[in-house]
């Protein structure tokens, strides 16, 4: 494994707000094919680190390498989706008046409106597409209900789906099952270890009975650094980590 062959390296990146620190000469690499969770105190940059990826806020200093090659701190958000970064916020964002199977069908890149459903047919290649996602978030039998009357778990289910029928490169999550019943959180677990077998993750999330669900590296931040990485045990037995964060 080296840097250049990582599909996601953050050299250094620091990040200021009025001369305060949000992220302090950060550096993180994670790799293609990679589930990685990061948590950490509140005010430990994760937000902060995740709009840096995405475009959202523009480091002061250090470079984010995307695909070996690609600096995402020259590009704008809309470039950055465009090499395939798909951001899913805390709060489901979807079509609440549309079906669920419209709201994928809307998240492709083809048909970007409503308008552009009805005047074009989906092809047999789209349709199927839209059968896989409802069938890896597990929405198949609600496909004809309205958005609007799924629950708080099913709507954050389906918000990964229309990011998933992007063919996102890098899927962010940011903290996914907030709000959650255990059951939901449960399933949410399950179904970010379904799409990380195809995919590259990064999670944030304070539920660490989720993370362990996750069975991934995790990346401890506090104070805009990183201040502890490995498994859950190994993370969750530094003292350093005690200390800030699961010691509370
Ligand atoms: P986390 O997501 O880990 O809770 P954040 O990235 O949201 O942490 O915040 C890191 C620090 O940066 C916090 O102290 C926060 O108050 C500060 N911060 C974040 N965004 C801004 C901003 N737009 N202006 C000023 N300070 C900010």
């Amino acid at each position: 494994m080296s840097l250049t062959s990582s599909l996601l390296y953050l050299d250094g990146v620091t990040v200021s707000f009025d001369g305060f620190k949000a992220l302090n000469n950060l550096s993180m690499v994670l790799q293609e094919g990679e589930m990685r969770a990061i948590i950490g105190p509140n005010g430990a940059g994760k937000t902060t680190m995740m709009d840096c990826i995405t475009g959202k806020t523009r480091p002061d200093t250090g470079t984010i390498y995307f695909d070996g090659t690609v600096d995402l701190t020259r590009l704008d958000e809309a470039a950055i989706a465009n090499e395939g970064i798909g951001r899913k916020f805390q709060k489901p964002t979807v079509f609440e008046n549309h079906t669920v199977r419209t709201n994928i069908a809307l998240a492709l890149k083809e048909s970007r409106s409503p308008f552009h459903l009805l005047v074009s047919r989906l092809s047999r290649e789209q349709n199927t597409r839209i059968d896989e996602v409802l069938d890896t978030i597990r929405l198949s039998h609600l496909q004809k209900e309205t958005a609007a009357n799924l629950s708080h778990g099913q709507k954050q289910w389906l918000e990964i789906g229309m990011l998933l029928a992007q063919d996102p490169r890098l899927l962010l999550v940011d903290e996914p099952v907030a709000g959650m019943t255990d059951s939901e959180t449960a399933e949410t677990a399950r179904l970010l270890v379904e799409i990380a077998k195809t995919h590259t993750v990064i999670v944030v999330e304070h539920d660490m009975a989720f993370v362990r669900d996750l069975d991934v590296k995790v990346t401890v931040l506090h104070e805009g650094s990183v201040l502890s990485e490995g498994t859950l045990d190994h993370v969750s037995a530094d003292t350093r980590v005690i200390d800030v964060y699961l010691g509370r």
